[in-house]
């Protein structure tokens, strides 16, 4: 049914009538930014719900670098949040120390938090190893984003374990969830691939949820744009080295011509976890010798990278 407001050349949304802002392939719906909102919100708290992500009492350290996906995972958990009684948020940025990119993503960051009145807590490659990423990488700029990943995975748990926090949220969506199954594919990494420290509650590990995981990128922006939220910042100048870059690309052109390929990949993704749970193809764990981190060799991704960066 087409709502008298809806223009002759905007498509009505599939619940109410009103102009749609964006179509769903896989559910073939068309919605307009009211229920774009509660459709979002709806999916996410299925998603944390299923996999038992969030109990009450829970301090949830939200990964915020100011970009997209972690605004809308604050805006969305401090909405959700009152279903889990005595659960709280903490929002932990890290600044890599990238020129002419952090500085930006690091006032949106403040002014949600501010906005939110969310505890917020900013931590730095600096505070970690004594310098900024753009030193660390002199000569290294292609290995831009595996060391950018292995401090920021460190900082943020450090932080987050530094403000009592009992699992960390990050803004990982469904996008991302496509693109990690194609690229752990293409490294023949199948450990990294069924890795999931999501749901488990370890004592070795503070769990990693990824409450975002079935809602696309696209919904995402769509999300915040409806509401005033989306705003235009700088793109990391270090993407152009990143697999991820192309893969997304790859992954964008297929998802154009054959609608459905990302969320196929992603489920894939689920249905590998499950299947390889509680297999050899786990790793198992130890501590590393050096700092006393869980990790599956002798010595830890991070202690290998200071040795080096001769840090
Ligand atoms: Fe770090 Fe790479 Fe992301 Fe830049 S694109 S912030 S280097 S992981
Ligand atoms: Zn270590």
């Amino acid at each position: 049914m087409k709502h008298p407001a809806a223009p002759v050349d905007v498509p009505a949304c599939s619940c109410c009538g009103e102009p749609a802002v964006i179509y769903q392939p896989v559910s073939r719906r068309h919605l307009c930014g009211i229920h774009l909102v509660r459709d979002v919100e709806k999916r996410v708290a299925s998603t944390i719900n299923e996999a038992g992500q969030i109990h009450a009492g829970d301090r949830i350290a939200v990964a915020l670098s100011g970009g997209k996906d972690s605004t809308a995972l604050l805006v969305i958990l401090s909405r959700l949040l009152p279903a889990w009684p005595g659960a709280d948020l903490v929002a932990i940025t890290v600044d890599e120390g990238i020129a002419g990119y952090r500085t930006d993503t690091i006032r949106a960051a403040e002014a949600l938090t501010g906005r939110l009145g969310v505890d917020h807590r900013i931590v730095s490659f600096r505070d970690l190893v004594g310098a900024d990423l753009d030193t660390l990488l002199a000569g290294r700029e292609t290995e831009a984003c595996t060391i950018c990943g292995i401090l920021r995975k460190k900082a943020l748990t450090d932080a987050a374990r530094t403000a009592g926090a009992t699992a960390i949220a990050t803004g990982h969506n469904l996008d991302d969830e496509a693109q990690s199954m194609l690229m752990n594919a293409f490294r023949g990494d199948l450990p990294r691939l069924v890795r999931n420290t999501g749901t488990g509650r370890s004592a070795l590990f503070l769990p990693r949820i990824k409450p975002l995981a079935a809602v696309t990128e696209k919904e995402i922006a769509a999300y915040l744009f409806v509401q005033g939220l989306f705003s235009v910042l700088p793109e990391c100048p270090y993407t152009r080295y990143a697999l991820r870059a192309e893969v997304r690309s790859l992954l964008a052109g297929l998802e154009d011509r054959h609608p459905g390929t990302m969320q196929h990949l992603a489920d894939n993704k689920k249905s590998i976890e499950r299947y390889c749970a509680g297999t050899p193809v786990m790793e198992s764990l130890h501590h590393c010798r050096e700092c006393g981190d869980p990790c599956s060799g002798e010595i830890c991704q991070v202690c290998r990278l200071r040795h080096s960066l001769g840090k």
